[in-house]
């Protein structure tokens, strides 16, 4: 009986530990392909993660993709200086380097930095890759891995690939998941929520164009990011209208604007 208590004890202590310390930033800030642009350092690197988490950023946003022999790597485009990712092995891909000495990141290497603290969110987009099947594959190991390091409570899932995030949601029905769109791909705050996403991540211009987006994603319980809002008057604007989160080049700014000074 005294070891019954004892357990329930320290299970006690250990929920409340894990609660505790689970406080992401309260702010809108999401650093674009992490904080990158102020010191000049390497869109989707370490440095720039780590940028982001020391501003006290609420979330890093980041680009995933598969080399040719299955392994994941952070980058913003298809190509990491020249070096198409998807017909590259990883070991290839090493040949290369960013400015400032990095690799290219493997997504192992990136949570596992992010995984250091526990304020910043990690914010992880699902690239389109080249066919619906490479898509998939890329979604499946990306979910796994997340899953195998415990990434979960870090983990917000963004993707220009409807099909990909109802996959993740499949796989992983707790994940947070923000479709990302603009113009004419975007769809409506109802479907958003019949599907069970977190919310909508789309171009700015489509909340400019009809602010009545807000209310709508609000009333339904969904949040509103946009992007890569980078003007000054633009940022303001998505803060007056009470956006849950504001993806920009410019944190620094952004966080100015919000009345705290970055640092
Ligand atoms: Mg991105």
């Amino acid at each position: 009986m005294k070891s019954y208590f004892a357990l329930l004890f320290a299970m006690a202590i250990c929920l409340s530990s894990q609660s505790q310390t689970m406080k992401w930033n309260k702010n809108p800030v999401i650093a674009h392909r992490g904080a990158f642009k102020k010191n000049n350092l390497p869109e989707n690197s370490i440095a720039s993660l780590k940028e982001a988490i020391r501003l006290k950023c609420y979330g890093s946003e980041f680009d995933v993709h598969m080399t040719k022999d299955g392994i994941l790597v952070v980058n913003h485009d298809a190509d990491f200086y020249g070096m198409d990712i998807a017909s590259s092995t990883y070991q290839e891909l090493l040949g290369k380097k960013h400015p400032n000495g990095e690799s290219i990141p493997t997504l192992e290497a990136f949570l596992k930095e992010g995984m250091k603290q526990k304020k910043t969110k990690l914010i992880l987009e699902l690239k389109p890759a080249k066919g619906e099947e490479e898509m998939m594959k890329l979604t499946d190991a990306a979910v796994k891995m997340v899953k195998d390091m415990k990434a979960g409570p870090w983990i917000e899932y963004i993707s220009f690939h409807y099909g990909s995030l109802k996959r993740v949601l499949e796989l992983d029905p707790k994940a947070t998941v923000a479709f990302l769109a603009s113009g004419k791909g975007i769809v409506t705050a109802e479907k958003l929520k019949a599907d069970k996403f977190a919310g909508a991540d789309y171009h700015y211009s489509v909340y400019k164009q009809d602010p009545t987006w807000f209310e709508k994603a609000h009333s339904l319980g969904l949040t509103i990011n946009g992007w890569t809002v980078n003007p000054k008057e633009d940022l303001q604007w998505m803060i007056d209208n009470k956006a849950d989160y504001i993806t920009t080049n410019e944190p620094e700014l952004l966080f100015e604007l919000l009345g705290k000074k970055a640092k």
